[in-house]
């Protein structure tokens, strides 16, 4: 990959990657019942932009909003139009109801530059006859834990009992290779209250519709997928 990398240097620079980004979030429609002064693509940007810089927290994040010169940079960094960044509170409002789904794109554009530049063809793994596939480890982690605080799409634990708890998993699965530092992300999927109450269940159901996404995105790319114990007894014949 690095080869591929210092021979486009372009499309592979921090800026290039960001504004890709950046128009996939243009693309997501406004679900707003009335105008308002923020642009709608400024949200999923500036989300965008705090997990990008790794602030600690929301609030965080909203004290950048008041600084002059970091809405300056966060408007020719973010692309975040006018440098007008909403309150924490407006973010919840507007980010909370959007459908996951709208957040694949980005991670499909990625990987199709770095398909697009040659940079995947470092990370073909070659194992005996195994030629011409790529290893996609898949797993699911925790996202959000919480014994008092919850919303309509938390999974819940211990329903009806005194420890009841409220939480959300994801099932994320990167592409890799043993000899290269980075790895790519593929769209994770997100591991709904309706798919069961057991962990199991859970990833087993999550992984049909992870599966499917990625067998959707990139029909091209062969894959061996790699999975603990939990989610072995998921066919994945069709990759
Ligand atoms: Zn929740």
């Amino acid at each position: 990959m690095g080869t591929a990398i210092q021979k486009k240097v372009r499309q592979f620079s921090a800026t290039y990657l960001i504004k890709t980004v950046s128009e996939c979030f243009e693309k997501i429609p406004d679900h707003r019942p009335n105008k308002c002064i923020i642009p709608f693509a400024n949200f999923p940007k500036s989300a965008f932009a705090m997990m990008h810089q790794k602030c600690d927290s929301l609030l965080a994040f909203d004290e950048e909003r008041l600084d002059e010169v970091c809405c300056h940079n966060l408007e020719k960094l973010y692309h975040i139009k006018d440098g007008i960044v909403p309150s924490d509170t407006r973010m919840r409002e507007v980010v909370d109801p959007l459908d996951p789904a709208e957040h694949k794109t980005p991670f499909k554009k990625l990987l199709n530059i770095v398909q697009r530049n040659g940079a995947l063809k470092g990370f073909e793994f070659k194992c005996g006859k195994l030629k011409d596939h790529y290893l996609l480890p898949v797993d699911g982690t925790g996202l959000f834990y919480s014994g008092t605080c919850r919303c309509d799409d938390c999974c819940i634990m211990n329903e009806g009992k005194k420890n009841e708890a409220y939480y959300h998993n994801i099932l994320g699965g990167c592409i890799v290779h043993p000899k290269q530092k980075t790895v790519l992300p593929l769209a994770p999927e997100a591991i709904c209250k309706q798919d069961g109450t057991k962990k199991n269940d859970c990833e087993k159901a999550a992984i049909r519709r992870f599966l499917a996404q990625v067998k959707h995105d990139h029909p091209q790319i062969k894959l061996v997928i790699l999975l603990d114990g939990l989610e072995t007894v998921v066919k994945v014949t069709d990759h």
